[in-house]
């Protein structure tokens, strides 16, 4: 695979182009070919049995089969996200939920119990709440700090599952103090660091497990691919391989090629995320329009020293409360001129969500506002834009308020 063993010493820009170094790509093309093929075919009848055979001892003698397995555009792209994260294999997915949903179901176990940390994605609260307990699984959602999830963590407890940051409110838990919990209690940790990357941390080194990726969001970069990707150490990952390709959540080729793309410049972009984050964050937390801002680059953030401790940066995410009703934050945000109303983050353009109106929209008051999602709540997702143009474009329509 590597031809370079220097590579490991390389800066994540130069990873995020070169993986861990030179591979032998067909044609001898510079960029990914896509192979579009459902099927791979066999010479003969000889060569079917000499690969079956091999195949039941545990032996890859050719390990192209068939499409729902994997592709080799896939391979490609899961060798570069494996180096980028510092982790011994990557599995993409269709998307950021089925890795995410896959996982769970991989690791828990019969009558088991999962402890998430609110103020998550929805959906996977939705999955923990509406799903899982289908099959008897149970699920405790607690404030997301290490000691919370120690209280929470009964005897059929197996799993721990955390984002970083949280999401809208960009909480930061302290990935060490996790770990050490999940080791004490014997329990496996997963990871969502979605909103961070793994330019700004790498949870596998501090000692979780399973880190899983939408990399519909910054991974891929540019608001046009649906994808996700599971991380960790191979054996561990072999039965969700295993599980991925009895279901068929693998990514099509592509995809691949699209995410394989966007790592190209993944350096580069999460330097102006990271940059774009923290200064629209400032001119807001100034601004006379906005009640209140989430960021955790910034010192009123409840976990800034966490974010510090352990984080390169913090991406482009920022959380406000509008100075205003619903009404004053809708005129706030239909007079943006950059900003797409769409709930997603990460890409090229930037985004923008009333948390109200869209993500919890069919949520009760009473349950929006136990998670305290108000109507004047926005989150803003910057996108790769000049930043004197978002201040100008965020300025004038936060005077419509
Ligand atoms: N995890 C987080 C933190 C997310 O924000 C999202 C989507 O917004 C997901 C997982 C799900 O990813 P996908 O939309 O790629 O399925």
């Amino acid at each position: 695979m590597s031809k370079n063993p220097k590579s490991i010493k390389w800066r994540p820009a130069t990873v995020a182009i070169h993986g861990t170094g030179k591979i032998k790509k067909a044609y001898h093309a510079v960029s990914t070919p896509i192979v579009q093929t459902s099927n791979y075919s066999f010479d003969s009848t000889s060569e079917v049995l000499e690969f079956m055979k091999a195949k039941a001892q545990g032996r890859i003698i050719r390990e192209h089969e068939y499409g729902r397995y994997f592709n080799p555009t896939q391979q490609e792209v899961e060798r570069k996200l494996a180096a980028i994260e510092g982790a011994e294999r990557a599995i993409t997915f269709s998307s950021g939920m089925s890795a995410l949903i896959l996982t769970v179901l991989a690791y828990v176990k019969k009558g088991g119990h999962v402890v998430f940390t609110s103020d998550c994605y929805r959906q996977t609260r939705d999955f923990a709440n509406n799903w899982l307990t289908k099959f008897g699984i149970e699920s405790t959602f607690v404030d997301p700090t290490a000691d919370a999830i120690e209280q929470a963590i009964r005897p059929n407890t197996n799993l721990i599952f955390t984002e970083l940051p949280t999401n809208p409110f960009l909480r930061v838990i302290d990935l060490a103090a996790v770990v050490k919990v999940a080791k004490k209690h014997k329990l496996l940790t997963v990871v969502d660091p979605t909103l961070a990357t793994p330019y700004n941390i790498k949870p596998l080194e501090i000692g979780v497990d399973i880190v899983i990726h939408s990399a519909t969001k910054y991974l891929g970069g540019h608001n046009d691919l649906v994808g996700g990707v599971a991380l960790g150490k191979h054996a561990l990952l072999e039965d969700l391989n295993k599980l991925e390709r009895m279901v068929g959540a693998t990514p099509g080729p592509h995809t691949c090629f699209l995410l394989e793309r966007g790592l190209k410049t993944f350096g580069l972009r999460m330097e102006h995320h990271n940059r774009a984050g923290l200064t629209v964050a400032k001119f807001l937390e100034s601004h006379p329009k906005v009640e209140k801002v989430w960021y955790p680059g910034l010192k009123s953030h409840p976990d800034y020293r966490v974010a510090k401790k352990q984080m390169r940066g913090c991406a482009s995410v920022i959380s406000i409360l509008v100075k205003g009703n619903n009404k004053a934050t809708c005129r706030f945000i239909d007079a943006l001129d950059l900003f797409l109303i769409t709930p997603s983050l990460g890409g090229s353009e930037s985004l923008v969500t009333q948390m109200a109106v869209m993500s919890f929209f069919d949520y009760t008051p009473e349950f929006r506002k136990k998670l305290g999602i108000t109507d004047n709540l926005v989150r803003l997702a910057l996108g790769l834009e000049d930043v004197e143009d978002l201040i100008a474009d965020l300025d004038q329509a936060l005077s419509k308020v």
